[in-house]
């Protein structure tokens, strides 16, 4: 999938709705559309890389700031204390469904693993 078809660059584009809460140049979280938890975030680089197969494509610094923001927007969400998940679905096995890389930042209910 190209940036053209690919959701997520739509949602960076603007061309799609999504409820934002927290942008820069480089990265967006925005809320998950089927929200599995109390808090389920979904933080985004803003240029398109399909999975962590790709990841050096990004620089250092957008890929530090992709959990620097994880950590941002749980906090501004309450989670922090009671503790949040940070999750990638990488590849069909893992149940990744959107090949643009996205962090799952979860919280706000007792997560275990799958
Ligand atoms: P994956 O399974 O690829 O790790 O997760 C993709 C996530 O994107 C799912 O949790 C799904 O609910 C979410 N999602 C899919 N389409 C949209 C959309 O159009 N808007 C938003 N906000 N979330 C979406
Ligand atoms: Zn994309």
């Amino acid at each position: 999938m190209d940036e053209k078809d690919c959701i997520f660059c739509k949602i960076v584009r603007k061309e799609m709705d999504s409820k934002v809460v927290y942008e820069d140049d480089e990265v967006l979280a925005f809320e998950d559309i089927n929200g599995r938890a109390p808090v389920h975030l979904l933080v985004i680089p803003k240029q398109h890389v399909a999975n962590l197969e790709e990841i050096g494509a990004l620089s250092d610094t957008v890929t530090k700031r992709l959990f620097e923001v994880s950590s941002e927007v749980a906090r501004q969400h309450g989670v922090t204390e009671g503790g949040y998940a940070v999750r990638i679905n990488n590849g069909s096995d893992a149940g990744q469904e959107v090949f643009h890389l996205h962090l799952h930042v979860l919280g706000g209910k007792r997560l275990g693993m799958p």
